[in-house]
């Protein structure tokens, strides 16, 4: 991907933003747990926060492929920080595409800005994969839809503002044509939420979500009824492309900080660097990165190019974050033992990324979809 003079200039000012005032607390943050929401909001007002969002809600009108940028630009200072534009950038999409303009006016603006951090909410605690196979429940009743059930997994569950929540509203055996989409916000009576202990990701958190006899306004439902699963799980597509990009930008860090420390560390009367068992896995690492980051840029190109991406998008999934971590235990070894401290930020960029191993959908759901869009239903009849 060549990017043009504009996105070169934006590229410039995100990676000042993201090299000096998010990568040196990156390792601070995760001891500290909390999502520093001041930090969010002052990201807001630079504008990277849905950047891809229309102007009048306070995004900027950009394409996918320049909304990747800032995405990989983040993540090489904070993955974390990355994951929250992201959210919007995906959840924005999904509000002004399938929600009520009253609904998109209230929230949207306040996303942008930094003030609203919202939640997507599909797993159920019997399973993530076959993701329409939900069991939480909403119940039309007058000018309402009630809702019962219980979602886990959730990043950000018990910091969000809000809930995209995705709950059955036709029969348990309708399968995704059953389910709809909703948005509840975080206030409403009947909420509760927990917090995982996980191994990464920590303040962004990921934990449980309860809804107990939850009323929402009707024009808190997102697309059609009966529709939900099908027409906001489109825009998961695009969140699979920045994922990937995510992941590179997370590798790219430790790559440079790898190739720095190559020159400065000796062994043997010699820098490291001149030990071809040092260079080249880092040479092989930079090749892997490059490779997965062009697929995601051409991915997120279709997109912009109103073109099929489901393919891609599923590719960019599982190779992103599993070529990430890779690269990033390699860099982690080329520290030799100061690698193994957690003063370095390769330990925290490996369990940050392995997340997403799982998140948004494991690599062998990735290979699902991208064996289907192959051979057909034959790749995925149970
Ligand atoms: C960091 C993180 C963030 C997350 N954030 C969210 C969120 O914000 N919102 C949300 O709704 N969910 C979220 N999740 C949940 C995530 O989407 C699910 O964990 C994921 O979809 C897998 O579901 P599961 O864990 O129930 O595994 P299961 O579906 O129980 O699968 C268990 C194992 O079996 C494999 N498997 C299952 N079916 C098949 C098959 N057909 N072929 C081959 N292998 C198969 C899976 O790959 C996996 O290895 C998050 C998870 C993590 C780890």
């Amino acid at each position: 991907m060549v990017f043009n003079d504009d996105q070169r200039a934006l590229q410039d000012t995100v990676r000042r933003f993201s090299r000096e005032r998010l990568l040196p607390d990156y390792q601070k943050r995760e001891k500290l747990g909390v999502l520093d929401r001041a930090l969010v909001a002052e990201m807001g007002q630079l504008g990277l926060l849905g950047a891809d969002l229309p102007e009048a809600l306070g995004g900027m009108g950009a394409d996918a492929v320049t909304t990747g940028m800032i995405i990989e630009e983040l993540a090489y200072g904070d993955f974390n920080i990355a994951a929250v534009s992201l959210g919007i950038s995906l959840n924005g999409a999904i509000l002004v595409r399938h929600g009520h303009p009253d609904l998109v006016a209230e929230w949207v603006p306040r996303m942008t800005r930094g003030e609203a951090v919202i939640a997507i909410c599909l797993t159920e605690p019997r399973g993530g994969s076959d993701a329409s196979n939900l069991q939480l429940r909403a119940r039309r009743d007058g000018d309402h839809y009630v809702l019962n059930g219980e979602k886990t997994s959730i990043t950000f569950a018990d910091r969000a503002d809000g809930y995209l929540v995705f709950a059955r509203t036709g029969a348990a055996d309708e399968g995704a044509k059953g389910v709809s989409a909703f948005f509840v916000p975080a206030s409403t009576p009947g909420i509760s939420t927990t917090r995982f202990d996980d191994v990464g990701s920590a303040i962004i958190g990921r934990g449980s979500v309860f809804l107990d006899d939850v009323r929402i306004p009707l024009n808190h439902r997102l697309g059609d009824e009966g529709k939900g699963f099908s027409q906001v799980m489109q825009g998961f597509d695009y969140s699979r492309a920045l994922i990937g990009v995510q992941c590179c930008g997370a590798a790219q860090a430790s790559l440079d900080e790898a190739w720095a420390y190559s020159k400065e560390r000796e062994a043997f009367g010699v820098p490291i660097g001149q030990f071809q068992g040092v260079s080249f896995p880092l040479a092989e690492g930079e090749s892997q990165i490059e490779a997965v980051r062009q697929l995601c840029y051409h991915t997120l190109a279709l997109r912009d190019a109103g073109l099929p991406h489901t393919r891609e998008a599923a590719m960019c999934k599982w190779m992103g974050p599993r070529n990430g971590f890779d690269v990033i235990h390699q860099c982690l070894l080329t520290f030799g033992h100061y690698g193994w401290s957690k003063d370095l930020a390769h330990q925290q960029r490996m369990r940050d990324v392995m997340g997403l191993e799982i998140g948004d959908g494991t690599a062998s759901v990735m290979k699902l979809i991208i064996a289907r869009e192959r051979i057909g239903r034959v790749a995925v009849q149970y």
